[in-house]
């Protein structure tokens, strides 16, 4: 196998939160070579924004916390650069008492993209050389050259470098290393790869009327109701539309509907919001689009930063896999692991 692209130290799989924060604490510190490969068209993988009929919508995560001091400051930064902004202090809930909306403020800020979630990560990216960050490329296979990795990816293409790191969802890294060793190491490292179940998440977007949802209900988060979130993403600032409506529903109810049709989610998010809302007609929106994620969560988080292996050859290469697994289920704790496992890479 010949690399069409010149070996680095650390080929960094997966342009989302993580990996696009472990590049740019590799590019700062100066020393260390890398590239990033993502089979998407752009980068913010989960932190995810599209235009539906010329408005924007963001149908990943809608909003992220900060709890740590190192979160806090890269918000504070991005705050100041104007990227992001507080959202709201809490989300309407189902009362507890009766069958109404609540208020749940609970005076803890929640932030979003000022022009879409992915634009966080789009910001953070472009303060990086493009000619390191190749997007459509789908990684196919792993495999061990002696002290190098070779990285095979579905456009045909190979990359090949001494260190490897994997930040997508679990499930998805698994069939990459399935074979690649046996070692008691390797081992260990692919059954707590394995031990991680995600849970699926069904989003719709599209445009409601106000006049029979209005926005005082919004933004609405249910722990036990088929549609867990929805947000207006006019409240957002990124669609001009009132009425821009994100819809999740929860883990079971995207379970159960993950194979069925657009058609049939629409009909079934429309009476949900009625019956959720105590609203007697929600009118079918004739614009509107569902993405899938198959894995949007995980259902357990491993109790350390990342995980790695190492080939026992002396200079062996090594495989690196953190992301939101391993430091919190969400996009602080994708951040975190970034910084975990730069820390390592930078041999800090
Ligand atoms: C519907 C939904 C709602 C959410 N809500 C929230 C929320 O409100 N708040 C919050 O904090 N978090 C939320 N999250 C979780 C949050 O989005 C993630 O925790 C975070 O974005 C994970 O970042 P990451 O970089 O670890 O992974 P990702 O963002 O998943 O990045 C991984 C990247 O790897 C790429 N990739 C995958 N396989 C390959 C391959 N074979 N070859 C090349 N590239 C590949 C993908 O294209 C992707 O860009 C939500 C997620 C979803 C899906």
């Amino acid at each position: 196998m010949q690399p069409v692209h010149e070996s680095v130290d650390v080929i960094i799989v997966g342009a989302g939160i993580c990996g696009v924060s472990v590049a740019r604490l590799l590019q700062g510190q100066g020393t260390v070579t890398w590239n990033i490969i993502d089979k998407g068209r752009s980068v913010g993988g989960r932190m995810a924004t599209r235009r539906v009929a010329g408005e924007r919508f963001d149908h990943g995560a809608q909003f992220f916390t900060a709890r740590s001091d190192n979160f806090k400051s890269l918000i504070e930064c991005l705050s100041k650069e104007g990227v992001v902004k507080e959202w709201v202090r809490g989300f309407k809930k189902d009362s507890e008492k009766s069958s109404t909306i609540a208020d749940g403020n609970d005076g803890f800020p929640r932030y979003v993209g000022v022009e879409g979630m992915n634009q966080v990560v789009k910001h953070l990216a472009a303060k990086l050389p493009s000619e390191h960050i190749h997007l459509q490329e789908k990684l196919i296979g792993i495999d061990i050259l002696g002290e190098n990795l070779g990285l095979r990816c579905e456009s045909g293409n190979t990359y090949a470098a001494r260190t490897v790191l994997l930040t997508m969802p679990l499930p998805q890294v698994n069939p990459l290393l399935d074979g690649l060793s046996t070692d008691s190491v390797f081992t260990d490292v692919l059954s707590q790869i394995r031990s991680v179940d995600y849970d699926p998440c069904v989003a719709l977007m599209g445009y409601f009327s106000q006049d029979e949802i209005p926005m005082s209900l919004m933004p609405y988060k249910s722990e036990n109701a088929p549609i867990s979130f929805v947000s207006d993403n006019y409240s957002k600032g990124i669609s001009k539309v009132p009425g821009s409506l994100t819809i999740h529903l929860s883990p079971e109810a995207s379970r159960g509907l993950f194979a069925t049709e657009n058609e049939f989610i629409k009909d079934f998010v429309c009476e949900q919001l009625g019956r959720q809302f105590g609203i007697k007609t929600v009118s079918k929106p004739t614009v509107y689009e569902v993405q899938k994620w198959r894995y949007a969560a995980p259902q357990a988080v491993l109790g350390k930063p990342f995980l790695s292996w190492q080939t026992r050859l002396p200079n062996g290469p090594k495989i690196f896999v953190a992301g939101e697994a391993f430091s919190g289920p969400k996009i602080e704790g994708a951040y975190l692991s970034a910084l975990a496992v730069s820390a390592e890479l930078l041999g800090s």
